[in-house]
């Protein structure tokens, strides 16, 4: 059976950058059924001259081409695969541009296919699942700041204040061979939602207040209210977010 799905996504330039170099994408983009699922797609970019902007976008479109076009291997495999695909084209667009030199991007990617959803990402944007009432993380910043932590070296807290908590030493575009991480594959349960965010959401806005509103509100009213959230919160950095929710499956 075919699950059902409502989706929300909100993208926003935030009260301080000039700016907004963050793109996500949502594929098929009809939103009909495909045998390979529907892919999801969070991408932060960094660069000046527009290079933030044109890795993020490039990211998005690359890897909704490259996965839907995919017909050997399993899911999760051909979404690090897309993902490398995409990190090629980030650099080979440098390449050719040389205004573009430097240019990276975060990303997060969810393919939810059947009863299962794969989730693939590098740098510091999130992936959150929403289940059985708790909000859990599914993915770890590729953050200096977020492996402190790891290793008992910094609490959360000073964390969440720490001045290079956006510094990344894993990101597309600023290596030959970019290290993905691929989450074990998830059993979905009806009713379980999904949050891809950056961390212009997520430095704004704590894990509760995200699970609070995602669960109180449908999706596009939640991202509406999140990017609100963020915003009067000072909207330091560019602002992107999907909520997925799964009604039945
Ligand atoms: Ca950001």
């Amino acid at each position: 059976m075919i699950p059902t799905i409502i989706v929300g996504a909100a993208t926003d330039i935030g009260r301080v950058r000039s700016e907004n170099q963050d793109t996500y994408g949502m594929f098929p983009e009809t939103g009909e059924t495909h045998p390979r699922g529907r892919l999801f797609v969070v991408a932060d970019g960094m660069g000046g001259h527009r290079g933030g902007k044109n890795a993020s976008e490039l990211a998005v479109r690359t890897i909704g081409e490259t996965y839907f076009s995919m017909t050997n291997g399993s899911v999760g495999e051909n979404l690090v695969e897309a993902l490398e695909t995409a990190n090629d084209a980030i650099r080979h667009e440098a390449i050719k541009n040389p205004a573009l030199t430097g240019m990276g991007t975060t990303c997060v990617a969810l393919v939810m296919d059947g009863p299962r959803a794969h989730v693939a990402h590098i740098g510091d944007s999130r992936v959150y699942r929403i289940s059985g009432g708790e909000i859990i993380q599914l993915t770890q910043d590729h953050t200096v700041v977020a492996e402190m932590v790891r290793r008992g070296l910094l609490s959360k807290e000073d964390a969440m204040q720490h001045p290079e908590r956006s510094v990344l030493y894993r990101a597309l575009g600023t290596g030959t061979e970019p290290e993905i991480d691929l989450q074990p594959e998830i059993a979905m349960m009806a009713d379980d939602r999904f949050v891809l965010g950056c961390d212009g959401l997520t430095n704004m806005v704590d894990d509760e207040e995200i699970h609070e509103l995602v669960m109180t509100c449908p999706p596009q009213e939640a991202c509406d209210a999140l990017v609100r959230l963020a915003n009067e919160r000072g909207g330091y950095d560019n602002i992107t977010v999907v909520v997925v929710h799964l009604l039945a499956a």
